[in-house]
């Protein structure tokens, strides 16, 4: 058990000051660290580089201090945590190359701590190390995204290799990471489970709903809002890598069940905003809250369109009949999203029976030069007058589109040319 939970600095052997005492590490130690000191070529590779900081947990001392000696003779720049409390905060305050931790401590154990590591850095390998194996908590650890699993007590050189190999990962991660950001295509849904969590919780966190109009360009009057996810959070920078993250952590329910929280609000406090579109993914159709009359849009529900969309198949949820009759019967109205995106059949008709149809962008992209499109789209919106629903053409960027979506028997209109989305309201151009 530990004995006191004082960091201890090991310095790689060499370097100035290079003794591993016990005294409390300061972040400008490690920061202001002596120019790399010469390591000895262990073959590796790794000699002309700098020497890689290692933070090394375990409740127990003399494990502590054993193999932070060995490392520090290999070249290793170390420093130790007693415990997962002060781990954290050197992870808060420093950049490792590798983190290497006992599973089991008291407090903040191995599998927190990597959970915690991920809310800093995405890509630092954890090495997890443990006294009583169990394939419960082996699997949990590479779950969650461990570089690797050791049994103690581990040999100093199958220890060497992992870390050797744990740096190399890292340096390329790092290069990789440097690669899609460069490219514009940063994106945290490469990282682990516990780097997509700790993304997904800021997210959740700094979850905001944008507003685009729909509107009626006959009349020049807003016939409601759709409301669309947003956040501010930077590795999930549209709203499709928000549901994927969900989708991968399978937590799309707190997901929906946040957004229609949100999504409500300024809606219920402007009644004369019209209807508020709110886009569900399948498996929203499976969440009790949303038939419930504590759902946050039941106060407001015969002004509530629920958009379903073709993109995705409804297989996956059971009695959706049911589903969508309890709906309609609270006052809610559906919609079929994403109409001629390309999902065959018409199951969605049929199953949904819905009250309106929005038609897909694809199908509206300069509609005004296809006569192809025009055909589609007229014969569509034929169909769906013919069996009572209301037509939405959405993505409408210019006014030779929408004279020709007019034309073409479309009900309501919604894209750029009339608003970007945006915090309640946005302002209309006609
Ligand atoms: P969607 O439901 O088809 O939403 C319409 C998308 O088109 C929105 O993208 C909107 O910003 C964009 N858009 C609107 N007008 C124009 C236009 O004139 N030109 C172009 N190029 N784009 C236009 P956004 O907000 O990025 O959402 C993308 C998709 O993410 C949505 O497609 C929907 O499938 C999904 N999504 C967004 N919010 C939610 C949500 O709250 N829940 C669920 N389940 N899915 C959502
Ligand atoms: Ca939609
Ligand atoms: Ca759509």
């Amino acid at each position: 058990m530990a004995s006191s939970n004082s960091s201890e600095s090991v310095h790689p052997a060499g370097s100035a000051g290079g003794e591993q005492g016990k005294d409390a590490l300061s972040t400008t130690r490690i920061r202001s660290r002596p120019s790399p000191p010469p390591v000895a070529n262990s073959g590796t590779g790794r000699a002309e580089r700098e020497a890689p900081n290692v933070l090394v947990v375990d409740d127990d001392v003399t494990v502590l201090r054993a193999v932070g000696r060995a490392l520090r003779s290999k070249g290793y720049f170390v420093v130790t945590a007693q415990d997962g409390e002060e781990a954290t905060r050197q992870i808060v305050d420093h950049v490792f190359d590798v983190i290497l931790s006992d599973i089991s401590m008291p407090g903040i154990d191995g599998i927190q701590l990597l959970r915690q590591v991920r809310e800093h850095d995405l890509n630092v390998p954890v090495i997890l190390i443990t006294g009583e194996p169990a394939v419960r908590t082996a699997v949990q650890a590479l779950e969650y995204g461990a570089f690797h699993y050791l049994t103690k007590p581990v040999a100093n050189e199958a220890l060497e290799a992992v870390l050797e190999k744990a740096v190399r990962v890292h340096r390329m991660a790092r290069l990789k990471q440097q690669a899609a950001e460069l490219l514009g295509n940063a994106n945290a849904l490469g990282a682990d489970r516990a780097g997509i969590e700790a993304s997904f919780d800021r997210a959740m966190q700094q979850l905001w709903v944008a507003y685009q109009p729909i509107v009626d360009p006959r009349t020049q009057t807003v016939f409601g809002y759709e409301a669309l996810l947003r956040t501010t959070e930077p590795s999930l920078p549209h709203p499709g890598a928000v549901l994927d993250a969900a989708t991968r952590l399978g937590r799309l329910e707190e997901l929906g069940r946040n957004i229609r929280e949100r999504a409500a609000a300024p809606m219920i406090q402007s009644p004369d905003a019209g209807r508020l579109f709110v886009n569900l993914h399948v498996t929203d159709l499976l969440d009790p809250l949303l038939s419930s009359p504590d759902s946050p849009l039941a106060s407001i529900s015969n002004r509530v369109v629920l958009e379903i969309t073709e993109r995705s198949s409804l297989d996956e949820v059971r009695d959706v009949r049911a589903r969508v009759a309890a709906l309609r019967e609270m006052g809610y109205s559906i919609a079929v999203d994403d109409l001629g995106a390309g999902y065959a059949g018409l199951t969605s008709f049929t199953l949904l029976e819905p009250e309106i149809v929005k038609l897909d962008m694809s199908l509206i992209r300069d509609v005004h030069q296809n006569l192809t499109k025009q055909k589609v789209v007229r014969s569509m919106a034929a169909l769906a007058r013919d069996m009572g629903m209301i037509v939405v053409a959405e993505g409408v960027e210019c006014a030779a589109e929408r004279d020709v979506l007019v034309d073409l028997g479309c009900d309501y209109l919604q894209g750029f040319f009339f608003a970007r989305p945006g915090p309640p309201f946005p302002e209309v151009k006609w």
